[in-house]
């Protein structure tokens, strides 16, 4: 049976009064690369966006196997009993072409992802990070309006999808292992600096190595420049499977919300985050634009090849392309 067509006002306001079938049908309408989508999702966007009031945005990342999922499962269920709402996304760079390989299978948050005060979105396939980051970021303002207060972005502890992550949210996670010595634990240095939180997960295999290991990340973070925020990072244990430590995590992010709110980052970060985001999705448009003009698909093999030959320089190919689109 064809699915009956909604105009933008009823996907408003269905998503405002929680209708969750419309809230993963607008999702599905940011996600499409079809134009019709595209323009419908746009207007679907700007009704819900007043809307769109959430308590904290939690980026939260971590090698492949160090509990992210389970962590969140916890989490979610136990901040879900004092009276929130958690909505749950991912920026997967390993599935661009294949649709969410980090939340696709379900099963990793079962528990959650049965409770009505959740709602679970895999990672939304993209042909590049910029793309899938904006559509993430769009899907993250239906949820909030569809009144979801807390929102939690995952994604795994590889290559450039954290600062991602660190650009859509307030505050940033990093689950780690307790093996100490495993200095930084492959993960580059970037990435535990640009935490507002380290938590040592698994402490129920081996609590002696975790304290270790915690102590260690404790030295390590004194050596970061003070951040922006005024926040001091730090690091704690916890064990996503026994619930312990998960509840003091929360309450460190409400202290962090309490703090950057008083001293207006909080506000501050989010405005240069919407410019930022502005920024990436004229980048992307121009980019778009640039590969769908005809002239620019006719003469772009002959001006590769003279500059493959070494006929023409780069730059001046570029601003050779560059006038067929301005003029
Ligand atoms: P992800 O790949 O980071 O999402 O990791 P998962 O949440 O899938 O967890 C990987 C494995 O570690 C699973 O078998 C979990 O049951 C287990 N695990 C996660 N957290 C803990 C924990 O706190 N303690 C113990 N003992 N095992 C855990």
């Amino acid at each position: 049976m064809k699915k009956r067509a909604y105009t933008a006002e009823e996907y408003a306001e269905g998503i405002a009064s929680g209708n969750r079938v419309l809230l993963s049908r607008a999702i599905t309408l940011i996600e499409s690369t079809r134009p019709e989508h595209q323009e419908l999702a746009h207007q679907v966007l700007e009704r819900c966006m007043p809307l769109a009031k959430s308590l904290v945005r939690i980026g939260i990342t971590g090698v492949p196997g160090v509990g992210k999922s389970t962590f969140i499962e916890a989490f979610g269920s136990q901040i879900i009993e004092q009276g929130h709402r958690v909505a749950v996304l991912a920026i997967d760079p390993s599935s661009r072409l294949n649709r969410g390989s980090i939340l696709g299978d379900k099963t990793r948050m079962e528990q959650l992802s049965l409770d009505e005060n959740a709602y679970i979105r895999p990672s939304a396939a993209g042909d590049s990070l910029g793309g899938v980051a904006r559509k993430t970021r769009e899907a993250m303002i239906l949820c909030e309006a569809a009144g979801f207060d807390v929102v939690l972005i995952e994604t795994v502890g590889v290559g450039q999808s954290e600062t991602t992550v660190r650009d859509l949210t307030d505050f940033f996670l990093l689950l780690l292992l307790p093996n100490a010595g495993d200095e930084l634990q492959g993960m580059k240095r970037g990435i535990v600096e640009m935490c507002d939180w380290l938590a040592i997960n698994k402490r129920d295999i081996n609590a002696t190595a975790a304290k270790i290991a915690r102590a260690q990340y404790n030295n390590a973070l004194h050596l970061f420049p003070k951040k922006g925020s005024n926040w001091t990072a730090s690091c704690s244990l916890c064990s996503a499977t026994n619930g312990e430590g998960i509840l003091d995590i929360w309450e460190t992010i409400k202290q962090y919300i309490e703090l950057t709110k008083t001293n207006d980052f909080f506000d501050k970060n989010r405005k240069s985050q919407t410019l930022y985001w502005l920024h990436e999705s004229i980048q992307q448009e121009l980019g778009n634009a640039f590969r769908r003009n005809e002239r620019v698909i006719a003469q772009l093999p002959d001006i590769e090849t003279a500059v493959l030959t070494g006929k023409k320089s780069v730059s001046q190919a570029t601003k050779e392309l560059m006038q067929l689109i301005i003029f």
